[in-house]
């Protein structure tokens, strides 16, 4: 049964044993300990004792030490991309690449943390010095969903850490197994730099979320447990970052590499089946090149591979839970009910016995008024809509409570500049959806989250500024007495 870890050290879970389950095909995997709000003390009281010599590590070492880790998620990338495969069902052949880029981003902020801790700035006279200067804030929860169980707990983590931070980590009950597995790689971090605490969102999640000593939350998941997240770290005011749901639009004009919009559509529609924040789940199409496109989209559909992400064939992968397959089949049926038409999928695949497989969906005949275009499905759904011209497109995408990311299809450059002004997104691909970039910060605008991960701006949320003005040489005191002199 793996454990619990904190303070260095494995840990029972009060609430007793669980056990972890493939989502393609029902077997269990592992057992693992579930935590309890006793947990969570020990874990806030572990981290918070270990911030203070934490945050005057000398930068050389901590980085050093976070270089260790990008070497350790190297080491044992065949291991983490597998067990991520049994646990999420997701594609191995993509989870050997989030290894990779997990390491890659502890690299990148163990760099950062050596080069950064403020600025200094004109001062209003000669004899003074002023800094901005950028402080760890103490202990940190890193909340984090199923979907990434890796990659979305190091975006968060490595600049925590370099930032001086000390962290207590709560996985999702879907992927606790694999996350309780991460302590082989922070094994040689001092005791309570990093700690991992399992448990139930409402309960265990919760107590962190409004335990006092934790300083900020950062949180990536559904909207509504972002909300309350927000609510309950009002009282003390605490730092919260929030990642959250999204329902991004794909625009496809008439003058794009129709063949790549189509191949572009399939794929963010698709991987992961679907369970992707920034995944496409409304297709804006011009009415010139609709029905090519919409054959074409069915087409690519038709062919794709349905299996587990173990298999490295597999290109559509099962959904985590049937509850979550049940949701994305109804917003399937009160669409079609309403007039939708259903051009293939929508469906569980009769070829599947086990596992939570649902067949990738192409619909047509949408509206907006439709819960399929309104909330965000979460499932390998995609909706068709015919549009007049580019501003029409541009103005429905922007007509939804979510922000998170949009693609466009075009080869006019006026286009892309109207685009990338104006549409209500933090995400904004041209002609290439879903590509993040270490460097560049990434999150959401609207109901799809508050503040950045990634590049300078995703290390500057685990920071306070102080703003430091120092008097070193004498000079004019506007305070000094006599008032008037
Ligand atoms: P979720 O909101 O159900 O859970 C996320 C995490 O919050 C889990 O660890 C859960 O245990 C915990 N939690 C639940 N209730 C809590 C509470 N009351 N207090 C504190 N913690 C609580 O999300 P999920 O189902 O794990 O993930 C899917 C969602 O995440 C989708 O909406 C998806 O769009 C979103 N997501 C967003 C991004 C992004 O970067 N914007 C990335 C991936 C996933």
């Amino acid at each position: 049964m793996r454990k619990l870890w904190i303070n260095g050290e494995f840990v029972d879970g009060a609430g007793g044993g669980r056990q972890a389950i493939n989502p393609a095909t029902e077997e269990i995997i592992g057992e693992y300990a579930q935590g309890g709000n006793q947990q969570v003390e020990q874990a806030v009281q572990a981290a918070k004792e270990a911030f203070p010599s934490w945050r005057r590590i000398p930068a050389g070492e901590r980085a050093a030490m976070l270089h260790e880790v990008a070497r350790l998620l190297r080491e044992n990338r065949e291991k983490l991309a597998m067990e991520l495969s049994l646990e999420t069902g997701r594609s191995i052949r993509k989870n050997r690449g989030y290894v990779d880029w997990s390491a890659e981003c502890f690299d990148y902020y163990a760099e950062l943390g050596r080069h950064y801790r403020g600025r200094v700035i004109p001062s209003p006279e000669a004899s003074q010095l002023s800094l901005v200067l950028k402080v760890p804030l103490g202990v940190v929860a890193a909340i984090i969903p199923w979907n990434y169980p890796l990659l979305l707990l190091v975006w968060k983590l490595a600049p925590a850490l370099a930032a001086g931070n000390t962290v207590v980590i709560k996985p999702a009950s879907y992927t606790t197994w694999v996350s309780l597995g991460y302590q082989e790689l922070f094994a040689h971090l001092p005791p309570g730099v990093v700690n991992i605490v399992s448990g139930p969102g409402a309960q265990v999640g919760e107590y962190l979320v409004k335990h006092p000593d934790v300083r900020m939350v950062a949180f990536t998941g559904s909207t509504e447990v972002g909300q309350q997240i927000m609510r309950l770290a009002a009282d003390d005011m605490k730092h919260i970052h929030l990642e959250l749901g999204g329902k991004d639009p794909l625009i496809v004009c008439a003058d794009c590499e129709l063949e790549e919009a189509m191949r572009a559509a399939v794929w963010a529609g698709f991987l992961n089946a679907g369970q992707v924040c920034t995944s496409v789940e409304r297709v804006y199409v011009d009415q010139e090149v609709f029905d090519l496109f919409l054959d074409g989209v069915v087409d690519l559909t038709n062919k794709l591979v349905l299996g587990p992400g173990t298999d490295p064939e597999s290109e559509v992968t099962p959904m985590i839970r049937p509850s979550e397959r049940e949701k994305v089949a109804d917003q399937v049926r009160k669409a079609q009910s309403a007039g939708a038409t259903i051009h293939t999928g929508g469906r569980i695949p009769p070829s599947k016995s086990k596992g939570f497989f649902y067949e990738p969906t192409v619909l047509s005949g949408v509206t907006e008024d439709m819960l399929v275009m309104r909330e965000e499905t979460f499932g390998p759904v995609l909706p068709v809509v015919p549009v007049e011209n580019f501003e029409e497109a541009l103005s429905r995408s922007n007509q939804s409570q979510y922000g998170l990311g949009a693609t466009l299809f075009t080869r006019d450059p006026k286009k892309v500049k109207l685009y990338m002004e104006e549409i209500e997104a933090g995400n904004v691909w041209v002609n290439d959806p879903l590509i993040d970039n270490l460097a560049g910060p990434f999150g959401g605008m609207k109901r799809s989250g508050i503040g950045r991960e990634l590049g300078q701006e995703g290390f500057e949320e685990f920071f306070e500024t102080k703003h430091v003005h120092w008097e070193i040489d004498g000079g004019v005191k506007p305070w000094w007495f006599p008032w008037d002199e």
